[in-house]
Formats: structure tokens, sequence, C-alpha cells
């Protein structure tokens, strides 16, 4: 069997390792530059591969092709290969074919990374066998090809799922729906609400769906399109029998008629989200059976991951968090709603169709000054500009620090939480948060 890979990165790099080791005919393709250290992987596996360009010929021969998930369908060489009815499939799709271990998969608008990295501590601390992959860390491919782990935790983004035929998870979470990368979707919001859901398409009464169940488009959606798999749903606005909800002071988890309950206040991760996270994670850890006193101990000292609410310092008592990964407004009404004092809140960048109406009781309640950091910001100014008194620009990271230490008084956070991408003014997400923490640490 031939086997195209479009895409020399992480996820094709690793599907072409798995690949060749089970006897498949390997072609690597990527219109950009490969990495090298990705090349020197090609050529120690002897695989045959090229760049900056794509070959037809070399590739409409293909038996199948593993597409990487930034390569959007709409592109020409894709709709070819679609007409000559070669499958396209996702990472996700190959790897699963060859491993048996038991897949908990999770997806959502936002919370992914850190429910995925939750329930890997989890797993971790109960000594079990686990490799935590997906759209996170080293590819999936990669680890089935070279492991032989008991448990996969995958972060699954809806373009690994646009791709998959069989593609099934044991337990599968769905943290929360909110419009994101329309452009990939025709721009019709119900395409994307889709692909989100396919991570269930394929599971059966013997699987879990666990869903966040005070999410009204999460909701409507299942109601219209039932799931196979037992739901497990997870509030934290009402009591739920089979499944996890909390109050103000106690969480509830039940699952096979076996109850665990948990304090909110021992949980190391502040917000609403988080304990919405934490709820999905510890209801898949319970439903695989590791003991209570794990799931306890393992939230309780669960370190969050890098720029997602990440306390960076304390400069005479104001609080600095950098929430750069959030780069949609869901995440960051988040943010500002987890926070409890008078907030300088630092936003801005790259808008994605952005409606800010959702924020305006939380902007209201705690922001004292907006400080809008984005080559455009007039969107930002528009929404706010009667509702907070002090709206600065700024160009540049460490201007926007030294403003925002200005602002400050005893007492208040400052907070990085940007509710819009980031390639106008920086590379990426990590670079935002980086030059951020580096700014503050420079106070
Ligand atoms: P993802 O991998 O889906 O992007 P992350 O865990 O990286 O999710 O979090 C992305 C952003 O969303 C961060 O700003 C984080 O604070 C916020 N966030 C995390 N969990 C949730 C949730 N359940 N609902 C809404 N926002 C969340």
């Amino acid at each position: 069997q031939r086997l195209v890979i479009l895409g020399g990165g992480e996820s094709g790099v690793g599907t072409a390792i798995l690949a060749k080791k089970k006897g498949y005919e390997v072609f690597v393709s990527d219109k950009g530059i490969i990495k090298d250290k990705y090349r020197k992987v090609l050529e120690h596996f002897e695989i045959e591969w090229e760049d900056q360009q794509h070959t037809e010929e070399k590739i409409l021969n293909a038996d199948v092709v593993m597409k990487s998930p930034g390569i959007p369908d709409k592109i020409a060489l894709i709709q070819k290969l679609k007409e000559k009815k070669i499958p396209v499939i996702s990472e996700i799709e190959f790897a699963s074919k060859y491993t048996d271990a038991k897949i908990i998969g999770i997806t959502g608008s936002n919370g992914k990374t850190t429910t995925t990295m939750l329930v890997n501590h989890i797993l971790k601390s109960e000594g079990l066998h686990v490799g935590m992959a997906g759209n996170i860390g080293d590819s999936y491919a990669k680890m089935v090809a070279e492991n032989d782990f008991e448990y996969y935790v995958l972060e699954i983004s809806s373009f690994q799922l646009d791709g998959i035929v069989d593609f099934k998870p044991h337990i599968a979470i769905l943290t929360n729906i909110s419009p994101d990368h329309l452009d990939r979707y025709d721009y019709k919001y119900e395409n994307y609400i889709a692909s989100k859901f396919r991570i269930a398409e394929n599971q059966t009464e013997d699987d879990y769906f666990i869903y966040d169940a005070d999410d009204k488009d999460l909701t409507d959606w299942l109601k219209k399109h039932p799931v196979k798999a037992k739901l497990m749903p997870y509030s934290i606005e009402r009591t739920i029998e089979e499944g996890a909800f909390s109050t103000n002071k106690d969480i509830t988890i039940t699952t096979n008629n076996d109850t665990l309950k948990m304090k909110t206040d021992s949980l190391s991760l502040e917000g609403k989200h988080n304990l919405k996270n934490t709820m999905a994670a510890s209801t898949a850890s319970k439903l695989i059976g590791i003991r209570k006193e794990t799931i306890r101990n393992s939230v309780a000292n669960f370190q969050g991951a890098e720029h997602r609410l990440e306390k960076v310092l304390k400069i005479h008592h104001v609080e600095y968090i950098n929430d750069s990964k959030a780069t949609n407004v869901n995440a960051t009404y988040y943010a500002l709603d987890s926070v409890r004092t008078p907030t300088v809140w630092i936003v801005g960048g790259v808008d994605k169709g952005n409606d800010y109406k959702s924020l305006m009781p939380l902007v209201r309640e705690k922001v004292k000054a907006i400080i809008c950091l984005g080559k455009d910001n007039t969107k930002i100014i528009e929404a706010f500009g009667n509702v907070v008194d002090l709206i600065v620009e700024a160009y540049d990271m460490s201007e926007t620090v030294k403003i925002a230490y200005k602002m400050a008084e005893r007492g208040d956070t400052v907070l990085l939480s940007p509710a819009c991408a980031s390639f106008d003014l920086f590379d990426n997400y990590e670079d935002r948060g980086n030059q951020f923490k580096a700014a503050v640490q420079n106070l």
C-alpha cells in the first residue's frame, strides 16, 4: 500500500515512522520547508520526501493519504484526491488502527489542553502506563510505533476529527462549543459543531461521552443528534445523578452507583472553567477505575499548563496573570470571571469575528483600565469605550507591561487575556505569553 503524507511536521513525520514500520511504501510531501530535525528522521528511516512543492504524479497515485491538520480541505490538491476517491485521513485515524490501548479523546473549543494534561496527570499518578499526544507534545503515531502504552490521552482538534473513518475513543470528552475556526467550515457554525461531535460517531453503548451539560449549543445539538455512548454530563448549575456536578463547596461525581466527593477549595486550578475541566477529567478517571484517593490528590497538586491563567509574579501586591492562550472571547470570559480584584486588562490581536457582548457585565464589574495590544484596536475601543474610563493603545509588550504597572494599584490584577489571535505582533500565543512574562520579570 502506498501512503502519501501531506505535511512534514510532527504528525506527518510521526505517521511516516509508523507507516514505514508497518510495511507501507511512504512518501512525505510538504509545500513549505521541512525542518532539519524532521529531515534527519526521514532520512534515518529511509523515507522518501520532498519539500517546497507537491509533485502531483507522486501524490495522486496514493492508496491512502494522511493530511496534516493544518491543511484545509479546500485546496485543489485535496479536491483532486477526493475526486479520485482516494481516502484522505488524519493521524489519529491512521495511528489508532495499530494500537489496542484504551483511548480517552478530548475535544472542545476551549479547555482541551488543560483537561488532557489533567487526565494524564491523574492516570500517571495511579502508576498507569499512559501516553499523552494529539495536539499536544509528541506525535501520537510515533508513540504507537515506539511504545506499548495501556492508555492514550489524546487532545483532538476538529481538524483531526474531519479526517476520521473508524476512530473511536473509549471515553470521549467534549468540553464546550463556541464559534471558532469558522473559516475552515464555510462560515457555518453547524458544520463546526458537527465536526466536534464526530468524536462520538463510532462509539458504542460500551463507551462513554462526557460533556458540559451547561453548554447550550452543545446540549441543543445532542438532543437533535443523539450519540450511542453512555452519557456522562457535568454541571455547575444543577445536580446530576450519573455524571458530575458541583456546588460552591463540593464536587460530586457518580458513576456506576458509586460516588466520589471532593472539596472545590482543594483544587489547584482556579476559575469556573477549571472546575469544569476538573469534573470532566475526574469523571473520565473514575470511569476507568482510578482510586478516589489518587483523583483527589492529583487535582490538588496539578500544575496547570503554561499560558493558561498562569500566575507570573506579584509585584507591590499586584498579581500579574498570563492567559495568552485565550485566543477567543469565551476563554477570556472565564479569565475575567476568575479574577477577584479590580483588573487592568490587556486585550487585542487578530480579531476572529469577535462579539464582545458576553463580556460586558464582567468588564463593567471588574475592569478599571484596558490596554489594547494589537495592530487594529477599533472594535475593542468601540465595544468598551463607554464602559471603561481608561482605554489606551500600545504596540509592543514591554511598553504594555510598563503602562499596566503604572495603572495598577495595590491589590489589583494585571491580566493578559487577549481574546484574539496573536499573529499581528507575535509569532504565536507562546511568544506573546513569553514576552509578557519577560516584561513582568523586568519590572
Ligand atoms: P484548548 O487546548 O482547547 O485551547 P486550553 O486548556 O489550552 O484549551 O485553554 C485555552 C484557553 O481557554 C485558556 O485561556 C484557558 O484559561 C481557557 N479555558 C480553559 N478551559 C476552559 C473551559 N472549560 N471553558 C472556557 N475556557 C477555558
